[in-house]
């Protein structure tokens, strides 16, 4: 039928018109993203609170951006004294997450941590062989 394309594209634009948002007012509004996104990297603790890191160094040698750092215990090389992610190097292929034998890394939704300083994106995860707790999220 003759202007029917038109009528169709009306439609869609009226559905779209009058219906809800899709869009969001951030910053005033803070929603969670999907359970799935790739933020920040964290770390796991075990039942003693300890950082869950073994110091296999898997995810160090399967990192194809050279993001990761690890500086093991001289007296207990399955310990992590210092765990350092560049994240300004990472493109978040996930690896490192789903490489590790021990379940130890895993993807924050933390957003909110765009910065002018390339420094800034360098944190620790495991500082002086204790967890820092780094890139958690705690948004309700
Ligand atoms: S985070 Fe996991 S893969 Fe990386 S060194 Fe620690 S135990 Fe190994
Ligand atoms: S997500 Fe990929 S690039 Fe980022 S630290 Fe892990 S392995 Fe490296």
């Amino acid at each position: 039928m003759f202007g029917s394309g038109l009528l169709k594209g009306l439609g869609i634009t009226l559905r779209h018109a009058l219906g809800r948002p899709v869009t969001e007012l951030y910053p005033f509004e803070h929603k969670n993203p999907p359970a799935n996104s790739r933020t920040f990297i964290a770390m796991h603790v075990n039942e003693e609170g300890a950082p869950a890191c073994r110091a296999c160094n898997t995810c160090i040698v399967g990192c194809p951006d050279r993001v990761l750092k690890l500086v093991k215990d001289p007296d207990d090389p399955k310990r992590a004294v210092e765990f350092v992610v560049n994240s300004g190097r990472c493109t978040y292929c996930g690896l490192c997450v789903e490489n590790c034998p021990f379940d130890a890394l895993y993807f924050t939704q933390d957003y909110e941590r765009a910065t002018r300083d390339k420094g800034a994106l360098i944190y620790h995860l495991i500082e002086d062989g204790a967890c820092t707790h780094e890139g958690e999220v705690d948004r309700p």
